[in-house]
């Protein structure tokens, strides 16, 4: 099976991070061994979603040469870690993206599912990811805006050598005017899943805590378990 997905939007804002923690979780519960990893390598904050301090080792250490991946893998429950960014801009200009592919490879060796968080747009950064995953997961929200730049990345995958596994559309809300079939047919790929609209999401995230644990019969908690499931088969 797939093994690496990135999560990558066009546009940001849109839930990849929220995606990414929240997939990853429901993935572990249903009881894949899973390594979530933070390569939104300029505006990191997948940590913040985990409790996880940002001072300590972090991919961009890893990045720069400066510690080996184990080093900045952070367990955070039974089936499932994290590999935070640095946040601040002195760590980032040491590092050289490059180096991502061997730490996917790591990862890849010792966990069933990795989930890497990508950074939204179309630089260097953003794009070499969606050509290392074994598949990409396109997030956006319904807005026209969010949906034309996801053609960006579908293109970008296209031109990476990447693999498209499909639309995950999120903060749906039951009285939008426009089919979710048409959105993904318009960018010719499978609709994976929709999250609703649902206010636990922030609160989750200001709890540093899964939307998966902290409201887990929530409408957009149950969307994610049910993506992981659809995705993967396992549940
Ligand atoms: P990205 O990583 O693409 O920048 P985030 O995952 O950080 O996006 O989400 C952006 C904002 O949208 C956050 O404040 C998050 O809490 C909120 N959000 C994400 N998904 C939902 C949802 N289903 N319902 C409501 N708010 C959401
Ligand atoms: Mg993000």
């Amino acid at each position: 099976h797939e093994t690496v997905y990135a999560i990558a939007s066009g546009k940001g804002g849109v839930g990849k991070t929220t995606t990414t923690v929240n997939l990853g979780t429901a993935l572990a519960d249903a009881g894949a061994r899973v390594a979530i990893v933070d390569a939104d390598l300029g505006m990191a904050n997948l940590a913040g979603f985990v409790s996880l301090s940002p001072d300590s080792t972090t991919l961009h250490d890893v990045l720069a040469d400066d510690a080996s991946i184990e080093d900045a893998t952070y367990r955070l429950a039974d089936d499932i870690v994290a590999v935070p960014s640095g946040t601040s801009l002195d760590e980032y200009a040491e590092t050289s993206p490059e180096g991502l592919r061997e730490a996917v490879d790591d990862l890849r060796s010792r966990f069933d599912y990795v989930l890497l968080d990508v950074g939204a747009g179309i630089s260097h950064e953003t794009v070499l990811p969606l050509g290392l995953a074994d598949a990409v997961v396109l997030v956006s929200t319904p807005e026209p805006a969010a949906v034309h730049d996801t053609k960006k990345t579908v293109e970008l995958t296209d031109r990476s050598g990447g693999e498209v596994a499909g639309l995950v559309l999120t903060r749906t809300r039951p009285d939008g005017d426009v089919s979710h079939a048409d959105l993904a047919d318009r960018l010719e790929v499978p609709l994976l899943g929709t999250i609703p609209e649902d206010p636990a999401a922030r609160d989750s995230v200001y709890a540093g805590t899964p939307l998966v644990v902290y409201e887990p019969d929530g409408p957009a908690a149950v969307a994610y378990r049910r993506l992981a499931a659809d995705l993967t088969g396992l549940e």
